[in-house]
């Protein structure tokens, strides 16, 4: 990236919303970071400028085609009024991932991620501090290049917003019933199912839309080639216990690699719990169910840490785990993560990251 950040800093600041009252991605704070690209020259232009609606051509890439990608990732403030970031530098080279497969440029990620320390160094003050709640990062980059041939883009935008969040849970980590989706799939082999691209996300919302009008607040997904083997829960990597071992599916292209899947596996892995990943089908789990060796289930993301699993409904099969309540070892990962990124809990892994 060439050239020096820039700081443009807002004249007269937003009123901060009710810290106590947030929800998830309402409330953005003051400024917002921009870089661009443009073939030939590479990305440049890297700034830190007032949030504000941005213009673009109608005609531009993204909107006809889609050609976008995303990251997630979390700031949080200490007691002692530090700032943290978990992992950062993880979502950085799964952006590049997502970009290698939209056929999107890649980016220096040690720049953009110093280039994010300066953009929440200076919106310190939007970061809540009540249990539960963060400061919500979301990088993404669009393809801004006017065109409607089907190739790609020649120009892109690469922005981070910022918005402070909630407690997922309003009081404490509430279990969900979630409908194992025998119609829709939401990737298949070869796919972008692995990548954080938004067309992924826009086809699954029918899915959701149809499990809420049966009562469900979320699906599981199958594979897209059988529609048997377990993927992910919504938009979360899934976990299972069952008979003493837990269980997750391999990464096999089309399920999204999560940061908060990689920091639980290596924690389990620290405490000497079974951890296995592999191909799990729905049949599999459907019969450790009937034998009664079906412990506990949970969605992992950054969002929510972890979502416990009370109900899991399979064509009119209804599994409930752990008698709808939380389970133990769920309980004490999203105990031990929370903690680690807050910086209540020692971080023996390294995981979390200062911002000066
Ligand atoms: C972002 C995401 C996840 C979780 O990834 P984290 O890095 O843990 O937040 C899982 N599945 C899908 C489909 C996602 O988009």
């Amino acid at each position: 990236m060439e050239g020096q950040l820039k700081i443009e800093r807002r004249e007269v600041l937003k009123e901060k919303p009710d810290f106590s009252r947030l929800g998830f991605g309402q409330y953005f704070t003051d400024h917002m970071l921009i870089i661009d690209y443009k073939e030939g020259k590479g990305w440049h232009d890297a700034r830190i400028v007032p949030y504000a609606p941005i213009t673009l051509d109608p005609a531009a890439m993204v909107f006809h085609y889609g050609q976008t990608v995303f990251e997630g990732l979390k700031a949080f403030k200490t007691t002692d009024n530090r700032v943290l970031l978990f992992r950062p530098e993880k979502n950085f080279a799964r952006l590049n991932r997502s970009n290698d497969r939209l056929t999107i440029p890649q980016i220096d990620e040690e720049q953009v991620l110093e280039a994010l320390k300066a953009l929440i160094s200076l919106e310190k003050d939007w970061i809540p501090t009540e249990p539960g709640t963060s400061l919500y990062i979301r990088p993404f980059i669009i393809a801004t290049e006017p065109c409607l041939g089907v190739r790609a883009s020649h120009e892109y935008k690469l922005m981070v917003i910022l918005s402070p969040v909630g407690a997922y849970y309003a009081e404490g980590l509430e279990p969900v019933h979630i409908n194992v989706e025998s119609k829709y799939v939401r990737a298949v082999r070869g796919g972008t199912g692995a990548a954080k691209t938004a067309g992924n996300y826009a086809s699954s919302i029918k899915a959701q839309v149809e499990a809420k009008e049966s009562g469900y607040s979320q699906v599981l997904w199958l594979d897209g080639i059988e529609q048997r083997y377990i993927e992910e829960v919504g938009s979360m990597n899934v976990f299972f216990k069952i008979d003493g071992q837990v269980l997750t599916p391999e990464l096999n292209g089309s399920i999204l690699d999560g940061v908060t899947r990689d920091s639980i596996i290596t924690l389990l892995k620290e405490w000497g719990i079974p951890v296995v990943e592999r191909k799990l089908s729905i049949e599999e789990l459907h019969e450790a169910y009937q034998n009664g060796t079906f412990e506990e289930a949970f969605g992992t993301g950054t969002a929510a840490v972890i979502s416990p699993i009370g109900e899991l409904n399979w064509l009119n099969h209804k599994m409930i785990i752990n008698d709808g309540k939380i389970g133990e070892l769920s309980q004490k990962l999203y105990d031990t993560i929370t903690g680690i990124q807050t910086g209540k809990l020692a971080d023996p892994f390294h995981w979390v990251v200062e911002v000066n």
